[in-house]
């Protein structure tokens, strides 16, 4: 059954109003004293973390189950087909994994933002890639729910909510990535209608995808390409639209990451998101959010890789001893603690920021550039403490390890993410 966070109480300091509930008393009132990661005994443990209450560890509790009982026993076989099952998507629309953080009067299931990452910490905690959930719930839906008519909220929330309409984002083309101006899909009038023509790549969901929101040129003469930019949603199933290969990748074996083709695809008026040209203004308004939950993705893999490593090397034997008890393991497991608390302590911040919607476009970037490269540095020296076993795949740290790689790289590569932070640093006040 669906854990249902109740409205309440409001919180003193005002970051969990929604949630607490008056006979539960909330965290950020300071009464209930919650231990931060660097002093809990393990980095997963129920009920730490001062950003979260008790009522996000009730919710944090269904989901951890829902992850143990759902996913971990299917993923093997996902990761063959290279894409999780559509059940899976019902099932935690059922649960109420999906929509966490979109409002319920659109259709959402009304929680705030530390709830869903709740949803995205518990996937990292069981190291299973293959559901698309938090690029569908808290980066595709929130376009939906912000920009859209009251009609496409109507037609999509809801559905997208339920798991039975899987949503995607198609930013990138084979020739245009990092550089989102330089995008060359394009939409026409005719008419009152659309006709749109062009190729995306690497569009995470697309296989199973039944709407995308498509970014495409609208205005050519627009006084710079940003100002001739418009989101469009396209159903699967719409003539002219044709989902190509899912790509075979290094990791995220069990993510459907898809080509995706437009072919002369006939949209109507109200297939247009919010307001024609303003699409790039959108992304730059959402790609924060996107970029704050892959540096909680990633912060949260570290802590997951951390207490796989620890029990390893406390039960594995070398030399007569565990390998726990060579000093120099040792001491790179405190290096290893110290950097994912440093990190996890700014994401934290950035999180309760996010909450408040006082978190500005350099410090996302930030902790996504931060937390990512620390998700593979941390990766590399777990497999090295696991030796010859982590290479091997039935070893989870080996998952971990190719899962990481892809991190530093979309939501805008790390290199672009120093871009943004610089440009806030060198320009005039
Ligand atoms: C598994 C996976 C899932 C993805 N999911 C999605 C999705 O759902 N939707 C979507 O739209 N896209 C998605 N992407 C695409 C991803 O966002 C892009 O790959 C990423 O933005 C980089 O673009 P690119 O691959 O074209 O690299 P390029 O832009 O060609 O970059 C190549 C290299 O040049 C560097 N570079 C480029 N410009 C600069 C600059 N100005 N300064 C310094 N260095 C620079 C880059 O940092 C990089 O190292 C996904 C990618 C992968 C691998």
């Amino acid at each position: 059954m669906a854990v249902r966070l109740v409205r309440g109480s409001v919180c003193l300091l005002g970051a969990c109003r929604s949630w607490c509930q008056p006979a539960v008393r909330c965290s950020h009132s300071g009464v209930e004293a919650r231990l931060e990661s660097s002093s809990a005994k393990r980095f997963t443990d129920i009920g730490i973390r001062r950003i979260f209450s008790s009522e996000h560890d009730i919710f944090r509790e269904s989901a951890r189950k829902f992850f143990q009982e759902e996913v971990v026993p299917n993923h093997a076989e996902w990761e063959k087909a290279g894409e999780v099952s559509r059940e899976l998507w019902e099932k935690a629309g059922k649960q109420g994994l999906l929509g966490v953080n979109i409002a319920e009067r659109h259709g959402g299931i009304g929680g705030d933002l530390y709830s869903a990452a709740v949803v995205w910490e518990e996937q990292s905690y069981v190291n299973c890639s293959g559901p698309g959930f938090s690029l569908h719930s808290d980066i595709v839906m929130p376009y939906i729910a912000n920009y859209g008519s009251e009609e496409q909220i109507k037609h999509f929330i809801p559905q997208m909510t339920a798991g039975k309409c899987i949503g995607a984002i198609a930013m990138t083309e084979p020739g245009a990535g990092s550089d989102l101006q330089g995008v060359r899909t394009n939409a026409k009038k005719d008419g009152s209608d659309w006709i749109l023509n062009g190729s995306k790549v690497f569009i995470t969901n697309g296989w199973l995808s039944d709407v995308v929101i498509v970014v495409a040129v609208t205005n050519r003469e627009a006084r710079s390409p940003a100002h001739g930019i418009s989101l469009f949603l396209v159903e699967n199933g719409m003539k002219g639209f044709i989902k190509g290969r899912k790509l075979h990748k290094m990791g995220l074996k069990a993510q459907d990451t898809a080509e995706l083709f437009f072919e002369d695809v006939r949209l109507p008026a109200s297939a247009l998101l919010g307001e024609e040209n303003k699409g790039f203004y959108y992304l730059m308004q959402e790609l924060p959010q996107e970029r704050l939950l892959i540096a909680d993705l990633a912060v949260s893999a570290c802590e997951f890789m951390f207490e796989e490593t620890r029990n390893y090397v406390k039960q594995r034997k070398a030399f007569g001893k565990t390998v726990a008890h060579i000093q120099t393991v040792q001491h790179k497991l405190a290096e290893l603690k110290t950097h994912i608390c440093v990190t996890r302590a700014f994401v934290d911040s950035c999180l309760q920021l996010h909450e408040t919607k006082h978190l500005d476009s350099a410090s996302a970037s930030m902790a996504k550039y931060w937390a990512s490269e620390l998700q593979n540095s941390v990766a590399y020296d777990c497999v090295q403490l696991h030796g010859g076993w982590g290479y091997m795949w039935e070893y989870p740290i080996a998952k971990a390890y190719v899962d990481a790689r892809v991190q530093p790289i979309y939501g805008g590569t790390n290199e672009i993410m120093k871009e943004l932070i610089a440009r806030s640093i060198v320009r005039d006040q």
